[in-house]
């Protein structure tokens, strides 16, 4: 597999932390520690915060992305948010994140719905998928997420969701903000299999372009395990995310990736 081809990217996921009032002032201060520029860099922050934020980083390059999106392109959805509305905030949105799929019931078909939402307004998206412990105790892991996938992807056209620029992350929903990691050896065969899943909903052979990232208690110590595992392609970062200290530590070493990838690239 051509992982020179992929980038190496780290998305911060800040939840529901931070204020209009001081999410600026993180944004710049996280954007004076991440300056590595082969990684791609994305923050993404409450809706409330987006314009804060994409304030604070205008001369910076990293991205601005959405906790989420409406399925819908408008209408009587009291409190959401449309893709409409992201415009000139954000250019990145995560679809999917387990919290929403727990919180607010979503299901794979209004997953499918804010992906078409997205790629119609030109926010690259972040589908999160990922398996609950029992299905991971059982054996279920791979069933589990590449049901997700289908639900999620199967009713868009390929090459749609290319042009969008579809970025993975696989989230194991027991290691999201417990504490407890993946290895990345676990981590790295989902990254397979979730490619062979896009592959066979009718990718083929393009699916191996995509990105896959991993999520799940990432840290500044931890994230050197997933990065030596050439099928991922960076991380979903939440907690760790917040703490400039961490998420310098994390983007540091994902540059080391992304400067060996470029260099593989050159030679070949
Ligand atoms: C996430 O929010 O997607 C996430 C992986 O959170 P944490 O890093 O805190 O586990």
């Amino acid at each position: 597999m051509m992982a020179a081809m992929r980038p190496v990217i780290i998305a911060a996921n800040w939840k529901m932390n931070t204020t209009p009032a001081d999410a600026g002032e993180l944004a710049a201060t996280i954007a004076g520690r991440i300056r590595e520029p082969a990684v791609v860099r994305v923050i993404c922050p409450p809706f409330v915060c987006l314009a804060a934020v994409g304030a604070a980083l205008a001369d910076e390059e990293i991205g601005v992305g959405a906790q989420d999106v409406h399925h819908e392109v408008a209408g009587a959805y009291t409190g959401d948010t449309s893709a409409a509305m992201l415009q000139g905030l954000a250019s990145w949105v995560i679809i999917g994140h387990s919290e929403r799929r727990r919180d607010h019931g979503e299901t794979d078909e209004r997953i499918s719905g804010k992906l078409r939402r997205a790629v119609e307004a030109g926010l690259r998206p972040i589908l999160c998928v990922g398996e609950v412990l029992d299905d991971r105790e059982a054996g279920r892991a791979v069933a589990v997420v590449d049901g997700q996938l289908h639900g999620a992807l199967a009713g868009h056209l390929p090459a749609d969701l290319q042009a969008a620029g579809l970025v993975i992350a696989y989230e194991p929903v027991w290691a999201i903000g417990t504490g407890r990691n993946a290895s990345g050896a676990d981590a790295a065969a989902m990254a397979e299999a979730v490619r062979s899943s896009i592959a066979a909903i009718g990718w083929g052979a393009a699916a191996a372009d995509v990105p896959v990232l991993y999520g799940g208690s990432v840290t500044a110590a931890n994230i050197g395990e997933f990065l030596a595992e050439p099928s991922i392609d960076g991380a979903l970062v939440g907690g760790a995310s917040l703490k400039p200290d961490e998420i310098a530590g994390i983007v540091a070493r994902a540059g080391l990736t992304a400067n060996a990838r470029l260099v593989e690239t050159a030679a070949t």
